[in-house]
C-alpha cells in the first residue's frame, strides 16, 4: 500500500490484527512469564483496555540474567569481531525500517503519539541510533602511555558484562535502541526492562535481533513493573551495570538498590526542566517563536528535554506570548491512528491527574493563564496545551518536572539574571539559547549547567543524526554518565591499566 492511501482505516484495521507480543524473551524465545499477578494497560487515546499483561516476577529476572551471563561468558558475541557486530547491527537497523509500519503502530497503539511521528520520527530516529552504534563498534580502543620506568604503559578496553537496561515510556522504541545499541556494538550481553506502559516494540526490537544474528541470551528482554521486574534487576546480583532512563525519583531509588546489592556501576538518565532563553537581539521572533513551541509541546511535552521554562527578555516578552498563543490554537488534538493528527493524548490517566494537578498549582501561584489548563473532552487522556506567563522562578510549575504541555514562561533583564533562572533547578539536562550574538552565546553555553545547549535551534530532540553522534552528560539531578555517542559507548566499557615491563 502506498505512503498516501495509509489513512485512518489502514491502521484502524492493521490495529485489530496486529500481535501485542506481552512475554518475556530470554535466551531467544519468548516464554511465559512465572508472575501470577496481571495488570490493566488503557489505550491512551480512548482509555479502553488495551491488554492486561503480567507484573513480571523476580523469577523472570534470574532467569533472563542466567541467560545472559552464559553468552556473555561463552564469548561468541564479547569475542566476535567488530565487524560482526557491526553487521549485525547495522542488518538489525535495517529490520526496523522494514517493519517500520508495524512498529509504529504498536507504538502509537501503547503511548497515544501521532502515527505520523511514529512512522517518521520514532522508527527513523531508532535505526540511525542502532546503525551509529553499529559504525563505532570498532572505535573502542585503548591508549598507549608514556611513562619513566621503562615499561610499556597502555590500557585496554572490555566490556562492562552483564548489562541490565531500564527505561521509560515517552519514545519506547528510541530508548530501547539508546541502550541495545551500546552495549552489544561493545561486545555485552543486555537485558531490558522496559516501562510497564509501553512494552510492545521492545519486544519485538528483540524477536528482530534475533532474526539479524544476535546470539540468544545476549539480548532478554523482562516487561513488567518497576517494583517487581525493575527492583529485582537493580538489586540482583549477577548483573555489572545498570543503565537507567527515567525520572530522578526512581534514579534514587536505584542508586540505593546498587548499594544494598553488588556495587553495580549506574549509568542514569534521568529527568529535566529544561530552559529556553529568548535574548532580544534576535532578528526573527517568528522562528524562535516556532523553536520554543515545538521543543515545548512536541509528544505534549513528554520528552526528558523539552523545554519547559521560556525565559524570555522583558522587552520582547509579549510579542512572543502572543506568537505562542497563535501556535497553541492551531494544535488539533485527535485519534493518533489518524495521520492528520498531531497532538495525541499523554500516556495514562494517573499522567493527566497529575499534570492537571500542576495546571491548578499554577492558576494558584498567581501566574497568568495565557492558553489552556483544562482537560479535552473525551475519555482518551488530553490535555490542552497550556501557557502561564509572569511565573515565578520558584513557583511549582517552574521547578518540577510536570512531562506534560505545560510551559511556564519567565521574563528577565540581563544576561547573568537569564543564566542564574536557568541554574536555579535541581536539574540540568539542556538549554536552548536563541541570540545571534556571538559573545552572548558563549557566556550562555559557559554559563549554563547543562549536558546538552543549543544556540538558536528547536535542539537534538528531533534529529536523529545529531542525537545519536552527540554525546550527553547530565547536570545536577537530572542523572549522571555519559549516554550517545562515541564517549557513551565507552560507559559500557571498563579500562584496564596494564604495564609490562622487558
Ligand atoms: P519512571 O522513573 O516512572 O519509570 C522508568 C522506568 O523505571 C520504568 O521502566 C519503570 O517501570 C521503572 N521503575 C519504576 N519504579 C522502579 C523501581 N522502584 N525500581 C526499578 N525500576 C523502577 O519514568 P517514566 O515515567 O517511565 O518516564 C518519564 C521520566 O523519564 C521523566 O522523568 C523523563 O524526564 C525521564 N526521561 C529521561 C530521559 C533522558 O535521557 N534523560 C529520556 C526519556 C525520559
Amino acid at each position: 500500500m502506498s505512503e498516501t492511501t495509509k489513512n485512518l482505516a489502514y491502521w484502524r484495521g492493521k490495529s485489530e490484527t496486529i500481535a501485542k507480543e506481552v512475554r518475556p524473551f530470554i535466551n531467544g524465545q519468548f516464554i511465559d512469564s512465572l508472575s501470577t499477578d496481571y495488570f490493566i494497560k488503557h489505550n491512551p487515546a480512548d482509555g479502553t483496555v488495551l491488554i492486561e499483561p503480567p507484573a513480571g516476577a523476580a523469577a523472570d529476572v534470574d532467569a533472563a540474567a542466567a541467560a545472559a551471563r552464559v553468552a556473555f561468558d561463552k564469548g561468541d558475541w564479547s569475542g566476535a569481531a567488530p565487524a560482526e557486530r557491526k553487521a549485525v547491527l547495522s542488518r538489525l537497523a535495517d529490520l526496523l525500517e522494514e517493519n517500520t509500519d508495524d512498529l509504529a503502530l504498536l507504538e502509537t497503539l501503547d503511548v497515544g503519539k501521532p502515527i505520523s511521528d511514529a512512522t517518521s520520527i520514532d522508527v527513523p530516529l531508532s535505526a540511525a541510533v542502532l546503525r551509529m552504534f553499529a559504525e563505532l563498534a570498532d572505535q573502542i580502543n585503548g591508549r598507549t602511555l608514556t611513562t619513566d620506568n621503562g615499561s610499556f604503559a597502555f590500557t585496554k578496553r572490555y566490556p562492562a558484562g552483564v548489562v541490565a537496561g531500564i527505561t521509560g515510556w515517552n519514545f519506547p522504541l528510541a530508548l530501547a535502541a539508546m541502550k541495545v545499541g551500546p552495549a552489544l556494538a561493545a561486545g555485552n550481553a543486555l537485558v531490558l526492562k522496559p516501562s510497564e506502559l509501553s512494552s510492545f516494540t521492545t519486544l519485538r526490537l528483540a524477536a528482530l535481533a534475533k532474526e539479524a544474528g544476535v546470539p540468544d541470551g545476549i539480548l532478554n528482554i523482562v516487561p513488567g513493573q518497576g517494583l517487581t521486574v525493575g527492583a529485582a534487576l537493580a538489586k540482583h546480583g549477577d548483573i555489572d551495570m545498570l543503565s537507567f532512563t527515567g525520572s530522578t525519583s526512581v534514579g534514587k531509588l536505584l542508586l540505593q538498590y546498587a548499594g544494598q546489592s553488588n556495587m553495580k556501576r549506574l549509568l542514569l538518565e534521568c529527568g529535566g526542566k529544561s530552559p529556553n532563553i529568548v535574548c532580544d537581539d534576535f532578528p526573527d521572533l517568528d522562528e524562535a517563536a516556532m523553536g520554543v513551541f515545538s521543543k515545548m509541546f512536541w509528544n505534549q511535552g513528554q520528552v526528558c528535554t523539552a523545554g519547559t521554562r521560556l525565559l524570555v527578555q522583558r522587552s520582547i516578552k509579549d510579542a512572543l506570548v502572543e506568537r505562542l498563543v497563535g501556535l497553541a490554537q492551531t494544535m488539533t488534538p485527535g485519534d493518533p491512528l489518524d495521520p492528520a493528527t498531531t497532538a495525541g493524548p499523554l500516556i495514562s490517566r494517573i499522567q493527566q491527574d497529575k499534570v492537571l494537578s500542576y495546571i491548578d498549582h499554577g492558576k494558584n501561584s498567581g501566574a497568568r493563564l495565557c492558553f489552556g489548563g483544562e482537560q479535552k473532552t473525551g475519555d482518551g487522556f488530553f490535555v490542552a496545551p497550556t501557557i502561564f506567563d509572569d511565573v515565578d522562578p520558584g513557583a511549582s510549575i517552574a521547578q518540577e518536572e510536570i512531562f506534560g504541555p505545560v510551559l511556564a514562561i519567565i521574563p528577565f533583564d540581563t544576561v547573568d539574571e537569564a543564566i542564574s533562572i536557568a541554574n536555579g533547578t535541581i536539574y540540568g539536562l539542556s538549554a536552548t539559547v536563541w541570540t545571534v550574538d556571538l559573545a552572548k552565546a558563549h557566556a550562555f553555553i559557559d554559563g549554563l549547567k547543562a549536558g546538552e545547549v543549543t544556540v538558536r535551534g528547536a535542539g537534538s530532540s528531533a534529529s536523529g543524526a545529531a542525537l545519536g553522534a552527540m554525546p550527553n552528560q547530565p547536570f545536577g539531578q537530572s542523572g549522571f554518565g555519559v549516554e550517545m555517542g562515541l564517549e557513551g559507548l565507552l560507559s559500557y566499557t571498563s579500562v584496564k591499566s596494564l604495564q609490562i615491563f622487558t
